[in-house]
């Protein structure tokens, strides 16, 4: 069957970092099939082995973290009748574990999207009252200004009513096109409306021509991964989202 070291599989299972994991098991509170685990790095079958933190059975869930930059022209869903899905760009191995991405991201926006089978941590993230942060960079036609930072930071009107939380407007750069003035601008906001962003700079008389998200709570898109790419998280990250 499968293998794994026995830290390694209670990290996985949200128990803690490695480190504390270490720590656990000189304690002596990790077990295997009864036994108390001397070496951290004891590898285990996790189908098979009763593995037991501080007296309660783990029960393992083989979970996976991806982090995709999305491209433009794929649907932030796991199945779609006729486009293409985010799912669609994985490995057929890592599709296995039936990874689903974590919120949306519009058909023609960019950039971060964080891809798992983790139902509970997707669901933290998501939650409207956990205000997880979230960074985008876009391109507006207009000239963004600072009034336009004050509204966003008082809150705009949507079309549909509701009135959005604060949010941090960063002006980065204008350029003066055939067609009007552009803006380059990052876009900090605590909540996830559908359109948000683009319904946002609509309130304020501006359009959203390109969007991009950068950051989701306290994970970065890397700035390695191209357009379409992606790879797991890393340790480190996956504890940063815990
Ligand atoms: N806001 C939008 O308008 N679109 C997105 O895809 C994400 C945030």
């Amino acid at each position: 069957g499968n293998r794994i070291r026995v830290d390694k599989l209670l990290a996985h299972m949200g128990l803690g970092t490695r480190s504390e994991i270490k720590r656990a098991v000189k304690l002596g509170m990790v077990a295997v099939d009864g036994r108390i685990v001397k070496d951290s790095g004891l590898i285990v079958d996790p189908d098979a082995a009763e593995v037991t933190y501080d007296g309660t059975p783990v029960i393992y869930r083989d979970v996976v973290y991806f982090m995709l930059n999305k491209p433009q022209g794929v649907i932030s869903a796991t199945e779609d009748g006729r486009e293409r899905t985010v799912i669609d760009l994985l490995e057929p191995q890592d599709r296995l574990r039936d990874p689903f991405p974590v919120g949306r991201l519009d058909k023609d926006t960019v950039g971060l999207l964080l891809l798992t089978n983790d139902g509970q941590l997707a669901h933290e993230l998501l939650s409207p009252r956990k205000h997880v942060e979230k960074t985008y960079e876009a391109l507006v036609l207009g000239e963004v200004g600072e009034d336009d930072k004050q509204a966003f930071n008082a809150g705009v009107t949507l079309d549909d009513g509701y009135e959005t939380m604060p949010a941090k407007l960063r002006i980065d750069r204008y350029e003066q096109r055939e067609d009007g003035m552009y803006s380059e601008i990052s876009l900090t906001i605590m909540e996830g409306k559908f359109h948000q962003v683009k319904r946002m700079f609509e309130a304020v008389g501006k359009q959203v021509v390109y969007l991009k998200r950068v950051s989701m709570g306290p994970l970065l898109l890397d700035d390695s991964l191209p357009e379409g790419s992606y790879r797991e998280l890393t340790e480190e990250e996956v504890d940063l989202l815990r």
